[in-house]
């Protein structure tokens, strides 16, 4: 079978099949650009409420270097890895400074912007410039692995970097966009990590796996990792209907640079009655969080903290994790 072949049957089928996704109407290079940042490891489910928020939030390019980190973050919660939002404001004030404001349409412009790596910038130039860009993700990888009967853990870099040859040779010259989200669509909705929908599959005819019943192989598992644990104890302390806030420092381990209650140990009170307790994942760790009740410390507060009127808290509160404590409190 011909390349030639292959891309007429992905991109027909792609034509009819594609998901309605709020980012594929209207793409321009803005919101492609925050849609691809948003789905950097989060889930079509979890971006399409917080991406249309978001871009109520902040409608342009401009509306978003205005705005102050906090804000930002703010409309970032829930989708976690906040370092991604930190980086879209620096890159929209870049392309403010350096770009008139336009998001940029050359290749090494755009890889040079903050948050901004080898995938997101084919994707952006691909999908709102049509530039032919290829590009590889999770998805295109599975759906290679089986496609060409290629042996490989996904997220070995010496097999990651296989597939970029594979990509730009059969990348089409016209409607590249369309192609590369043709492939992503493919690995997202029928050739799917678990028990791929073969009967189903647009270019089962051109399949290496499926010709040799090599599915369920392909690509080789993921050597498993199991997650490290953390117990952390935190404080909730109020006072005249106001709560003591703590701002993590650049050096945490996890949640850097983000609001949050204070850890016992951080702040001079003693843990009292349990509030609430409850478990987290964040990027492989398990955290098993009580909240417990304090008095508040005496005299002047460290300049890590900060009280806050209650109805106010969620303003700073961004991490999932934090939401779910106070529903339980
Ligand atoms: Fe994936 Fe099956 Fe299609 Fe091959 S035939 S690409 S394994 S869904």
């Amino acid at each position: 079978m011909s390349d030639a072949l292959l891309r007429a049957d992905l991109l027909r089928w792609y034509a009819k099949a594609k998901r309605d996704l709020p980012w594929r109407r209207n793409p321009s290079p803005y919101r492609v650009w925050i849609s691809e940042i948003m789905l950097q490891q989060t889930t079509v489910a979890a971006v399409t409420p917080k991406y249309e928020a978001f871009l109520r939030r902040f409608p342009t390019l401009a509306s978003l270097a205005c705005s102050t980190e906090d804000e930002v973050l703010k409309h970032w919660a829930g989708l976690g890895y906040y370092s991604r939002a930190r980086n879209l404001r620096r890159a929209a004030l870049t392309v403010v400074a350096d770009h008139d404001g336009d998001f940029p349409s050359e290749f090494e412009a755009a890889l040079a912007l903050p948050g901004i790596g080898r995938y997101t910038a084919g994707a952006i130039l691909s999908i709102a410039f049509k530039k032919p860009h290829p590009l590889v993700d999770g998805n295109v990888i599975r759906v290679f692995s089986r496609l060409f009967g290629l042996k490989g853990r996904a997220k070995d870099p010496a097999f990651v970097k296989k597939m970029w040859p594979l990509a730009e040779r059969l990348l089409p010259r016209t409607k590249p966009g369309d192609w590369n989200q043709a492939l992503m669509e493919l690995g997202a909705t029928v050739c799917s990590p678990d028990s791929p929908s073969c009967g189903a599959c647009p270019v089962a005819r051109h399949c290496v796996a499926f010709r040799k019943d090599l599915q369920e192989e392909l690509p080789q598992p993921e050597a498993t990792r199991e997650p490290i644990p953390v117990r952390w104890t935190c404080l909730w302390i109020e006072k005249n209907r106001k709560v003591l806030l703590w701002r993590r420092s650049a050096k945490e381990r996890l949640l850097k640079n983000l609001w949050g209650l204070p850890e016992s140990g951080k702040i001079g009170a003693i843990p009292g009655r349990l509030l609430a307790r409850t478990a987290h994942a964040i990027t492989h760790h398990a955290l098993s969080v009580e909240l417990r009740e304090a008095a508040g410390p005496e005299g002047e507060l460290p300049t890590e903290a900060k009280w806050v009127p209650r109805e106010k808290i969620r303003d700073y509160l961004v991490s999932s994790l934090w939401l779910k404590l106070l529903e339980r409190l």
